[in-house]
């Protein structure tokens, strides 16, 4: 395919500002797009996280540049430019100090950040103020999750006189239907859209403004990040409410499974773990074993050799914790150690102190973002823990498998796409799949677990097949680029219908 001008307007950025998957996404996939000779920039919040992580001092490109919000309304961003790190990659930094150099992204674990509207209206409009004074031109502009949802109807209602914007087409990515950006009726004045899109059909959503409904009514084409969760958000239960408006747009949505960073995530160079491995070889991956045991406070158990579940997460509602701290009493009668790090809801967290104080020798938690020690339970682990109640796509399950470390997952979205049961009689699969987001189901699955790992051939026969799956971008990029065509497609229709 020809090579296009793609900008990637995201909310975080591996590996500049990240709090889960959608950082990784954007990262990896602006890099791989770049590979294969397009011209990526990637827009980013000036965070202070971003400021601390970037190697080399950014050049800037704007001074106090004047951003019209709405009427009555404008800000003033710095912008900036910089390189991701590790590739020629553009960044834009929209830098204003009030909105972005803060402690957190979006809040504290426990509350969002009350001004996230207006700090994400000011980041859409600012992004495309830039793009119109520089007057560089994109065949795409890829917006991710709700924060940058309001660009596609920007575009339309208020740059659609502007030769560089308005040649624009628009995709739309899902990174997870649950965060929808819904504000007070009040920040409609904010955006600087007018009350008439205040109505159901269009931005309103039971009498509040919603964001994310916004991408889904005027992106060109739009995607999720697997297809397994492209139909779930179709339907009732996973639909979160928006389940009508996405079957309206059903055929333009195409559901993209997610790679994952096979520098970032690779046993055999991997600098954070005791020793390297690789499926050949996999002898380093019993001292990554002990020497996790170690870190975690748990018994070596060299003869023993008692499965060690590890688990690497977010904890949120989403994830499944609050059935791990109820079955918290009988996994710790299983011949199991379970060694958790996570953070987020205080609820949830306070539930599992309470289990590991409970459990000692089974439980270990580490409340904590912390990717080191994420790299060494990935490689230490036997097996990864990911009883999630829905899963967009999931990380989790696809980097421990390059390490040979097998999932034990709820069968739900991108879960179901990558997770290949075992099967008990032909001793094939590479991982391990439950049904039901209760204790019993995912005790059962554990129980599965133990029983194969008791078959120490049956293991290393799983452990390879694990291993051996390709979670490369090589083919989602492919995918990518083919929903950019359909998209610049529809825009050409679009733009001759007006
Ligand atoms: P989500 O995007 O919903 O949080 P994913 O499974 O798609 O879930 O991606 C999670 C990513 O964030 C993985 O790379 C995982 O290793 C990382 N991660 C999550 N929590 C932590 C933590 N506490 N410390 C380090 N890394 C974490």
């Amino acid at each position: 395919m020809s090579h296009l001008r793609i900008a990637q307007i995201a909310s975080e950025v591996t590996p500049l500002a990240k709090t889960g998957g959608l950082a990784d996404v954007v990262g990896t996939l602006a890099r791989e797009l770049e590979t294969r000779s397009h011209k990526v920039v990637v827009f980013l919040p000036f965070y202070r996280e971003a400021k601390l992580a970037l190697k080399s001092v950014p050049q800037q490109v704007r001074k106090s540049m004047p951003v019209h919000l709405a009427p009555g309304l404008t800000s003033e961003v710095n912008v900036y430019q910089a390189t991701l790190p590790d590739s020629k990659v553009n960044v834009i930094l929209i830098d204003n100090a009030r909105a972005f150099d803060r402690d957190h992204l979006y809040g504290t674990g426990e509350t969002d950040y009350p001004d996230n509207a207006d700090r994400f209206i000011l980041f859409c409009r600012a992004v495309l103020h830039y793009i119109k004074e520089t007057g560089e031109y994109y065949d795409v502009l890829h917006c991710h999750d709700w924060q940058t949802a309001l660009i596609p109807v920007y575009l339309r209602k208020l740059y659609s006189n502007e030769a560089t914007l308005a040649s624009a087409s628009t995709v739309f990515t899902i990174h997870n239907l649950s965060y929808q950006g819904v504000f007070p009726k009040e920040t409609m004045v904010r955006t600087g859209l007018g009350w008439d899109m205040f109505t159901p059909e269009l931005l309103e959503f039971w009498g509040k403004v919603n964001f994310l409904k916004a991408g889904i009514i005027y992106s060109d084409k739009m995607t999720t990040v697997s297809p397994t969760y492209s139909r779930e958000i179709t339907t009732k239960e996973l639909g979160a409410g928006l389940e009508g408006l996405l079957k309206t747009r059903e055929g333009d949505i195409h559901g993209i499974l997610n790679g994952i960073d096979e520098v970032e995530w690779d046993p055999s160079r991997d600098p954070h773990i005791a020793a390297q491995y690789n499926r050949r070889n996999i002898a380093g991956k019993a001292a990554c074993r002990k020497a996790l045991l170690e870190e975690m406070g748990f018994e070596a158990d060299e003869k023993e050799g008692r499965l060690l579940v590890g688990t690497v997460s977010r904890m949120a509602g989403q994830k499944g914790f609050d059935i791990i701290a109820q079955a918290a009493a009988k996994l710790a009668k299983k011949p199991i150690r379970l060694a958790i790090l996570g953070s987020g809801e205080s609820a949830i967290q306070g539930q599992l102190e309470e289990a590991a104080r409970a459990h000692p020798k089974s439980l270990a938690l580490r409340l904590k973002f912390d990717n080191a020690l994420a790299h060494r339970i990935y490689a230490g682990a036997d097996a990864f823990l990911m009883p999630s109640r829905f899963e967009p796509c999931g990380l989790g399950q696809m980097i421990s498998m390059r390490y040979g470390t097998l999932p034990i997952a709820r069968a739900t979205g991108g879960l179901i796409d990558t997770v290949k049961p075992w099967d008990r009689k032909a001793k094939s699969g590479n991982g391990f799949l439950f049904r039901d987001a209760t204790p019993e189901s995912m005790l059962k699955a554990v129980d599965d677990a133990v029983e194969a790992h008791s078959d120490a051939e049956n293991w290393k026969a799983l452990m390879h097949a694990a291993m051996g799956e390709n979670f490369s971008w090589a083919s989602s990029v492919k995918h990518y680029e083919s929903v950019y065509s359909h998209a610049i497609t529809a825009a050409e229709k679009r733009r001759k219908r007006q």
